[in-house]
């Protein structure tokens, strides 16, 4: 497995398991699989409701507890110093850890940036305290990160973002590689292209034909494919699946290379379209909800 160094040296495997959707009844499942065959990085999030059974996986697991990378998500109904800080403590105790090595704010709140300033204060303090390894923030845009900069001192390890070949947001990969901050990428595999029942006119970028060509070429699949397409240019991967199949297939890509051609045949795939929401548009009264005590 490949392994990134964060701003503050931190090592985090750059191919880990994202949970978004994957219902609590099924995340110990998913998880223990992935432990299993191989997977040393979990990527989940307060909003996702299955931090508790992503902790059960692990401790069940056998692997030592420092060998997996765990990552989660503050929610903006938690932002604000206080609360975040006891965002931290929801977390930690749900996932059954002292200590959690990446922790971010799963959007900004632009319409409240002093409350998002107060998060990544806490995320800071927490850092300082030594409860968590590594601080981020996640579909933060140019505006935001220029904004946080300028007013925390701590900068950023990484900036979870939709990544995939449609929607490829270049000027915040630039700006976060000035920076250095890891860029990493959610629905790596297209997922916001294709999730089951997010709307009939989504064409999965799974199904593109210069996809579909380069997987053949290579004997690889589409997924196989797309990962290395962000693995090649530096960035982690957090690719969902809840099939124990698909979860080997998703981390069985480190035994080949894409050309210089064939990344560029996939960077042409750019839609402009994004998939998510729009970060500069998320607020509290569209996107508020109460994150349960542990
Ligand atoms: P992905 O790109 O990981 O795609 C997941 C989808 O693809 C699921 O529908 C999954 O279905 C399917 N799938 C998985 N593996 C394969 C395969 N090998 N072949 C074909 N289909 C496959 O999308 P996500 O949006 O889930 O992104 C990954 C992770 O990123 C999330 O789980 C979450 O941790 C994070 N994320 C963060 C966001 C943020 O705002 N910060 C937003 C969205 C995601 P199935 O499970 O049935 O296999």
């Amino acid at each position: 497995m490949d392994t990134l160094t964060l701003n503050n040296g931190v090592r985090m495997p750059a191919l880990g398991l994202g949970v978004f959707q994957t219902p609590p009844d099924e995340t110990t499942a998913a998880v223990s699989a992935a432990l299993e065959l191989g997977y040393r990085h979990i990527d989940t999030a307060a909003a996702y409701g299955n931090e508790r059974e992503v902790g059960r996986a692990i401790h069940e697991s056998g692997v030592p507890r420092e060998d997996v990378f765990i990552e989660t998500k503050i929610w903006i109904s938690d932002f604000g110093y206080e609360e975040t800080l006891h965002g931290f403590d929801k977390s930690a105790a749900k996932l059954g850890v002292d200590q959690i090595d990446l922790l971010i704010l799963h959007q900004a709140l632009p319409s409240d940036f002093d409350r998002t300033l107060g998060a990544y204060r806490a995320l800071e303090r927490l850092l300082a305290d030594g409860k968590v390894r590594a601080i981020g923030v996640s579909n933060f845009m140019v505006d935001h990160l220029t904004r946080l900069l300028d007013a925390t001192s701590v900068v950023p390890a990484v900036n979870q973002l939709e990544i995939h070949p449609y929607f490829q947001q270049h000027a915040v990969l630039d700006f976060d590689d000035k920076h250095d901050i890891l860029n990493q990428a959610w629905s790596p595999i297209g997922g916001i292209t294709h999730y089951p029942g997010w709307g009939e006119d989504r064409k999965s970028v799974l199904e593109d034909p210069v996809v579909t060509g380069i997987a053949e070429a290579h004997g690889k699949s589409p997924a196989q494919v797309l990962l290395r397409w962000g693995l090649q240019q530096g960035r982690s991967v957090i690719p969902k699946s809840t099939k124990r199949k698909r979860i080997a297939e998703n981390i069985d890509v480190f035994d080949f290379e894409l050309t210089p051609a064939e990344l560029a045949a996939l960077d042409e795939l750019e839609t402009g379209r994004r998939g998510g929401p729009e970060p500069e548009d998320v607020t509290l009264a569209s996107f508020g909800k109460p994150i349960p005590e542990a």
